[in-house]
């Protein structure tokens, strides 16, 4: 690409509903920036401890390298100027000020990836889901396969009784729906 036409930063989102292989793809993503000799940098929210502290896991088992933060401001601050890629899992659990944050890297010509769930266990937009979509360039929606009819499922539902909006768990607490088998 000439310098006139050369893609500088922006920002990718992978969503979908928990299972739809949100973290598989941004591994995948992130791997294969490594392979072509990028230099990466991942994050997740401390909320999201489910599995370890110092990795980003996938339902299959797929992991990477991650750094943990308890705040969305710890971003800026990690970052050494030779990273070009920036990861991030899990980013609804993220406050506002992370969309200026991912706006700043990618104005910086980051390539910022990020995924996170876009709806809650209530089919409604799950906290900074729709502004993070709404600066990305490019949008990946995800669907898994629906626990209950096979179909292709692109809500989570809760079956566990509890009602608070965040509540971190596996397929003891959730599993993904269809339109239909979510609504009945
Ligand atoms: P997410 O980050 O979207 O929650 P992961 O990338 O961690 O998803 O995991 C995706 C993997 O989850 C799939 O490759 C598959 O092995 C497994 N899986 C478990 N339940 C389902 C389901 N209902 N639909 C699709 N994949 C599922
Ligand atoms: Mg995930």
């Amino acid at each position: 690409m000439n310098k006139k036409n050369q893609r500088l930063g922006w920002i990718e989102v992978i969503c979908g509903p928990m299972f739809s292989g949100k973290t598989e793809e941004l591994i995948r993503r992130l791997k294969r920036a490594i392979i072509a000799k990028n230099k990466i940098l991942v994050f997740k929210p401390k909320i999201d401890n489910r599995y370890s502290d110092s990795l980003i896991v996938s339902h299959n088992n797929n992991s990477i390298e991650s750094i943990t933060i308890d705040n969305e401001d710890k971003i800026l601050d990690n970052i050494p100027d030779d990273i070009n890629i920036i990861g991030i899992d899990e980013i609804q659990f993220f406050k506002k000020g992370i969309i200026d944050i991912c706006i700043k890297l990618a104005n910086k010509n980051k390539r910022v990836i990020v995924s996170g769930l876009d709806k809650d266990f209530q089919g409604k937009p799950f906290g900074i889901m729709p502004n993070i979509l709404s600066e990305a360039e490019y949008i990946s929606k995800l669907n898994a396969i629906c626990n209950v009819c096979g179909d292709y499922a692109f809500f989570t539902k809760r079956i566990s009784k509890d009602k608070e909006q965040i509540l971190l768990g596996e397929l003891d607490k959730y599993e993904a729906n269809c339109r239909n088998c979510f609504y009945k």
